[in-house]
C-alpha cells in the first residue's frame, strides 16, 4: 500500500510525506536490547515491533499529519511491568530466531504515540504488539484489540477513527485491519491458555476520555500501517492500584504474547527456547539499569522480590 488514507480533510498546504518512509537503520540499531542484539538473526526472519505501555513524561503534542492529539502519561506500575514483560519477550522471540525492535530502549523513555507507530512502519513489521496492563480493574478483564473492530447491530463493519471534526481520522488499510484482527484471535486464543482466563478480542473505546481523542482505536494502531494487536491485561492485584502485579501474572501475559505472536507469524519451529524458568528469571532480573540492580521505587516492585 503506497499511500495512507487518513483524514480527507487535511489541509491541502500542508504536504504530509509518504507515512512509509525508506527503512532507517539508525533507530533499528538502537532500539535493539540486549547484548543479544550483536548477532543477527537472517533477514528472512519476521519483524516483530513490540510496543510496551506508556511515556516517562507527560506528553502532549499533535501528530503533524492527522492534526490529532497526541497525548500520553507516565502510568505506574503499569510502565514498569509491561516495559518488562515487553523486553522479556523479545528475548524469547530473538532465541526462537525472530527480530524485534522495542519502541523503548528504558522504561521511563518517553516516545509519542505517532513515533511508535512510524517505528513499525518504517521498518516494515510483520506484527507489532502493543502491551498494557490496567491495574484499575480485576484479572477478569483480559483484552486484545485489532484494526478492524467488531461488526455492528447491522452486522458490518463501521469506520476505525479517532478524534472529531475537522480532525477525524479514519483507519483506511482493509488488508492490515484483517490480517490484525485474524492476529488478534490467535494472540487471544495463545493467552488465554497461558494465562489461564478468557481473553476477548475487544473494540477500545475512548469516548468520554478527554483530553484523549474520541474513537475507538489506539493511535498507535490508527497510525500504523502494518497489523498492529494492543493488548490489555487487568491487574489489580489488592486494595490499590498502585499495588505491583506478581511475577506470576507478568509470566503469564508474556508466555501467552510469545506463544500467540509465533502462532501468528510462524518463523522455523514452533517450538519455544525459553523455558517457564528462565522466563521467570528474565522477568524478575531484567529491570534497569542492569539485572538485579532495580531504579523503580520500592512500592512498584512486583510481588516477589
Ligand atoms: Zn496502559
Amino acid at each position: 500500500m503506497a499511500a495512507i488514507l487518513l483524514a480527507s480533510v487535511i489541509p491541502a498546504a500542508v504536504t504530509a510525506p509518504p507515512l512509509q518512509a525508506p527503512p532507517l537503520r539508525e533507530p533499528l540499531q538502537e532500539l535493539r536490547i540486549g547484548a543479544a542484539a550483536a548477532v543477527d538473526a537472517p533477514h528472512a526472519a519476521p519483524l516483530v515491533v513490540i510496543d510496551p505501555g506508556h511515556s516517562g513524561k507527560y506528553i502532549r503534542s499533535r501528530d503533524k499529519k492527522t492534526g490529532l492529539r497526541d497525548i500520553d502519561y507516565p502510568n505506574y506500575p503499569e510502565i514498569y511491568e509491561t516495559f518488562d514483560i515487553g523486553s522479556c519477550v523479545a528475548k524469547a522471540l530473538k532465541a526462537d530466531g525472530y527480530r524485534v525492535i522495542l519502541t523503548k530502549k528504558h522504561a521511563l523513555d518517553s516516545v509519542s504515540l505517532a513515533a511508535r507507530a512510524r517505528i513499525a512502519n518504517r521498518n516494515k513489521a510483520a506484527l507489532a504488539i502493543s502491551i498494557h496492563n490496567d491495574h484499575g480493574v480485576g484479572f477478569k478483564f483480559q483484552a486484545a484489540y485489532d484494526q478492524r473492530g467488531l461488526k455492528g447491530p447491522n452486522g458490518r463493519y463501521h469506520a476505525m477513527y479517532r478524534g472529531s471534526g475537522s480532525h477525524r481520522t479514519v483507519f483506511h488499510h482493509p488488508t492490515v485491519a484483517k490480517q490484525s484482527q485474524r492476529y488478534a484471535g490467535i494472540i487471544a486464543a495463545e493467552r488465554s491458555k497461558a494465562q489461564r482466563r478468557k481473553v476477548s478480542v475487544a473494540q477500545n473505546s475512548f469516548a468520554g476520555r478527554p483530553p484523549l481523542e474520541p474513537g475507538n482505536l489506539a493511535m498507535v494502531q490508527l497510525l500504523a500501517t502494518v497489523p498492529w494487536v494492543y493488548n490489555e491485561m487487568g491487574a489489580r492485584t489488592g486494595r490499590s492500584i498502585y499495588q505491583a502485579t506478581t511475577i506470576t501474572s507478568e509470566a503469564r501475559y508474556a508466555r501467552g504474547l510469545i506463544a500467540g505472536v509465533e502462532a501468528a507469524i510462524p518463523f522455523a519451529s514452533r517450538a519455544e527456547r525459553m523455558s517457564d524458568a528462565s522466563l521467570r528469571h528474565c522477568l524478575t532480573n531484567r529491570v534497569e539499569p542492569k539485572p538485579g540492580q532495580y531504579t523503580r521505587p520500592r512500592a512498584y516492585l512486583p510481588l516477589g522480590y
